[in-house]
Formats: C-alpha cells, structure tokens, sequence
C-alpha cells in the first residue's frame, strides 16, 4: 500500500506524554507520524496519533495534522470514515480514515 510520501513527522516529548496518559487510548503511541492519505492528495497531511475508545462505536480520534506550505501543524478530532470498500463481500473493510478525508478511501489506496 503506497501511501503519501511526505516526511514523516517526529511528536514533541510533551505531545507523546499526553496521547500515552490518555486513560482509554487504543494504541501505543509511535513518536514519529507519517501520512495515511493516499500519494499526491489535496489539503494538510493527516495520521492517527491515538485513538480513545469507550466501546459501542463511541471514539475520539486524535488526529495529526500538518501541512509544510502553510505551516500548519495541529490535533484534530475528527469522526472516522467508516465507508465500506464492498457491503456485503465477508472480506470487505472500513476505510479508518478521518471524515471527508481528501484522496481514495484506505482500502483503495
Ligand atoms: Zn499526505
Ligand atoms: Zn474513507
């Protein structure tokens, strides 16, 4: 799967100390981000940093954001995509990436 090649981005010692303090985060948290959109999309650069998970599809995201040409670099808490590459194929899968994200979903990248 060949995602954005943008640079990966490195989380201050400070951002990681929060996303792993979060009492229900899903993940462990990698101190270096890259993008999940897929190569060439439009709009900021965006990866998952942390996820809480509170059960029965109740969620908030932490999302990286951040785009070189503007400067801009912030946390977002943005709902998960959740389209269905097939409804109906046993093998189908849900994309997971932020709402309304820019590019192809996840599993068409
Ligand atoms: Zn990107
Ligand atoms: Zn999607």
């Amino acid at each position: 799967m060949p995602f954005c090649s943008t640079p990966d981005v490195p989380l201050a010692a400070d951002e990681i100390a929060r996303l792993s303090a979060l009492p229900d985060g899903a993940h462990e948290v990698k101190p270096v981000l890259g993008c999940e959109l897929e190569p060439g999309h439009g709009g900021p650069h965006w990866a998952q940093g942390q996820a809480e998970d509170w059960g029965s599809g109740s969620i908030k995201n932490w999302w990286l954001r951040w785009d070189e040409a503007t400067g801009l670099r912030e946390w977002a808490h943005d709902d998960t995509c959740r389209v269905d590459s097939t409804a109906g194929d046993p093998d189908h899968d849900i994309c997971l990436l932020p709402a309304g994200h820019a590019g192809g979903h996840s599993w068409a990248i």
